[in-house]
């Protein structure tokens, strides 16, 4: 006999008490929320009506469908993102290999020439050929040619021109520009330490100061800024504190009160993240906010935290996935933001890495599944350092490890281990 399917923490009679309380104030934003809490009640309730035994299902064959046909065509709604042509590339062959679908040979291919067309002359990946050079798409071509894994794609990767490419970009305070003459934020430093983790060129002296500026970030609220001062935020305590586990200096973080801030902007209602405080649920936070939770575990077991679970992170793993399954898909295939938006490869790619972290806890040895709905919801499990497969990150470890950059700045040493490791990172 089958058993039965663990009851939804939204169907329960309680979960109405969760609501939004106004105190009698109400403001644009307070108006806001009521309204995303009404349209979430009433996927909720139409679910109900359909399904006497709540089994929410993940539509993989629709996600894929709408995948495939990405990496081929995409309609004019895609314009805007002329300038971010491998983050594509990196959304959607993530998303494929966390629904464990193959890439065809010759699709990788294809999709390694024209990354190879999208890097600079002059080191680094631009958002489309003939573009500058720019951390962000430089970060999501690495990441995108990681995932093929292939010769081919590994020696697109013009190592040493990288190098000098995250020299152009280093200012002397420890902090990174986008790109050259551009802004300077917390993304840079993660997508700079990511990069050269990974291809192995990390150096101290590239990281100089890096650590002192990113942990300048962390601000009253107990989360991460863009840059110092301003509003904790999502995205940025992601980038800010997955740089610092690639440094192995997260400890220097005031954990406890990233971690208050971060478990904070679950939604009592939604079950969704939220990317800062007084904003609305969103399905990409699934991932920047979530992600954060396995780095934050590993690292509060690394000062000695002796209470902490071995088969939970520190978040509400079934309500996200309840989120994600109920109000983030698109029926004909796609992740979204909220119900009543659209679907799109970014958020597709954010609402399954942050399901696939909400399915499993911790790492290659110790690991526990908390998978809500029928086994086949199950995604592969992502590496929270660079949001790749661990294996694929190990494997592009072990590739790079073996060859060597031939010109270093005065005063660099050899390349440093990585600290974030071939998948042990987690707890
Ligand atoms: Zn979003």
């Amino acid at each position: 006999m089958e058993d039965l399917p663990t009851p939804l923490r939204c169907f329960n009679e309680c979960h109405a008490a969760e609501k939004f309380v106004d105190d009698g104030v109400e403001s644009v934003t307070s108006l806001e929320q009521k309204k995303v809490e009404s349209s979430i009640e009433e996927v909720i309730n139409n679910y109900k009506q359909i399904h006497s035994l709540p089994q929410p299902a993940l539509v993989r064959e629709q996600h894929y469908q709408y995948l495939k046909k990405g990496l081929r065509h995409l309609s004019d709604a895609y314009e805007c993102l002329d300038a971010s042509r491998p983050w594509l590339c990196f959304w959607i062959l993530h998303s494929l290999e966390l629904l464990e679908e193959p890439i065809p040979p010759a699709v990788a291919s294809d999709v390694c020439q024209f990354l190879a067309r999208c890097q600079s002359p002059t080191g680094g990946f631009a958002g489309g050929p003939g573009q500058h050079a720019h951390l962000a798409p430089t970060y999501a071509a690495v990441n995108a040619l990681c995932i093929i894994g292939t010769e081919e794609a590994y020696n697109v990767i013009d190592r040493q021109k990288l190098l000098d490419f995250l020299w152009s970009v280093k200012q002397p305070d420890g902090s990174f520009m986008m790109h050259v003459g551009g802004e300077v934020d917390v993304r840079s430093a993660y997508c700079a330490a990511s990069v050269a983790s990974l291809t192995y060129i990390l150096t101290p002296k590239l990281f100089e100061n890096t650590t002192n500026w990113i942990l300048s970030c962390q601000n009253w609220e107990g989360g991460l800024s863009g840059v110092p001062g301003l509003e904790a935020h999502g995205g940025y305590s992601f980038c800010g504190t997955a740089a610092l586990v690639i440094l192995g200096k997260e400890h220097m973080l005031d954990l406890k009160s990233l971690l208050r801030w971060v478990v904070s902007r679950q939604m009592r209602f939604e079950g969704g993240f939220q990317g800062r405080c007084n904003k609305l649920v969103d399905g990409c936070y699934s991932f920047w906010q979530a992600g954060l939770l396995p780095l934050l575990h590993r690292a509060l077991f690394k000062e000695g935290e002796s209470e902490l679970s071995q088969q939970r992170w520190l978040f509400e793993q079934q309500a996200l996935q309840e989120y994600i399954l109920l109000c983030c898909q698109s029926p004909t295939g796609g992740l979204l933001d909220k119900p009543g938006k659209s679907r799109d490869f970014y958020h597709t790619c954010y609402c399954l890495s942050g399901l696939s972290i909400a399915q499993h806890f911790g790492n290659m040895e110790l690991h526990h599944e908390t998978i809500l709905g029928k086994e086949e919801n199950r995604l592969a499990p992502t590496h929270p350092v660079y949001n790749i497969c661990p294996e694929k990150v190990a494997r592009a470890l072990r590739h790079f490890h073996r060859l060597s950059v031939t010109e270093t700045r005065p005063g660099d040493v050899t390349p440093s281990e990585p600290t974030a490791g071939s998948g042990d990172q987690q707890s």
